[in-house]
């Protein structure tokens, strides 16, 4: 056991015992990690205010080499993310980006970079400068890229050539687009199932936004949100990504769409 401090932000809190609870989050020096914080469901708690989820701390762990549950004994304020979590709309797409994480990511395997793309996130939904749906899909390409698993967009993964057609064809199970002019598994209008193999028409301006994305920080876009069309079939591509290469559905995304039927987009 080492008693270490680290940077984290909290993502998920459940009962644990009679007066415990078990927190999960994500730190900049472990990873995604579970601890058991003792006694903060009792009013005389002092830690319980610091465990919020959406809350970015500072911890001080005793940390287990040999366990996957650990003990957090101190916790201070690092950026509560206030009217993130007074914004029914930010709060919904802060939601989605944690459940990416808490499914996405491997458990106590550092990464200081999604990290920092979770704070930059969440601090950008907390001032709400940048349109919600941006962030979130600019979290999302950001995240596959640093977990190395992003859809290829840079060309026909078998020629290699350009994209250049007005609509383009993405193959879920080639992780990429394959040209007009290169023999398909099938070519197809839509969306759909044939054989087992899915694929999915995207437009050219979806390609190009994505690979700006995946390169240019978040906030040197911000002035120019693109369309909401635009942004829904980019996330479309990316769940079906997501989906057919670790087989996870992120399931706040539905809640997140109610959220936007009741609360409205701007
Ligand atoms: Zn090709």
């Amino acid at each position: 056991m080492s008693i270490e401090t680290t940077d984290a932000v909290i993502l998920k809190q459940t009962p644990f015992g009679e007066t415990s609870r078990i927190i999960t989050l994500l730190s900049r020096d472990f990873g995604l990690l579970r601890g058991v914080a003792k006694g903060v469901r009792q009013q005389s708690s002092r830690l319980a205010r610091f465990l919020e989820p959406l809350t970015e701390v500072e911890l001080v762990l005793y940390y287990y080499t040999d366990r996957d549950l650990h003990l957090i004994s101190k916790a201070s304020e690092l950026n509560p993310f206030h009217q993130l979590r007074s914004n029914p709309l930010r709060l919904a797409h802060s939601l989605v980006i944690v459940e990416h994480v808490l499914r996405l990511l491997p458990p106590e395997d550092p990464s200081p970079q999604i990290y920092e793309l979770l704070v930059e996130s969440l601090r950008l939904l907390d001032e709400g400068a940048v349109n919600e749906r941006f962030v979130l899909l600019a979290f999302r390409v950001k995240l596959l890229h640093l977990l190395g698993i992003a859809p290829r967009l840079e060309g026909c993964i078998t020629c290699g050539k350009k994209l250049t057609s007005r609509v383009n064809i993405f193959f879920p199970s080639q992780g990429g687009f394959i040209c007009e002019e290169c023999p398909p598994p099938w070519r197809e209008g839509r969306m759909t199932e044939r054989g087992g193999e899915r694929a999915l028409r995207v437009r050219r301006e979806v390609v190009a936004l994505l690979n700006q994305l995946s390169k240019g920080d978040i906030v040197s876009f911000g002035g120019k949100t693109p369309g909401g069309g635009l942004l829904s079939e980019a996330g479309r591509l990316l769940g079906f990504h997501t989906n057919y290469h670790l087989g996870v559905n992120i399931r706040s995304e539905r809640f997140l769409e109610e959220a936007r039927e009741v609360y409205g987009e701007k």
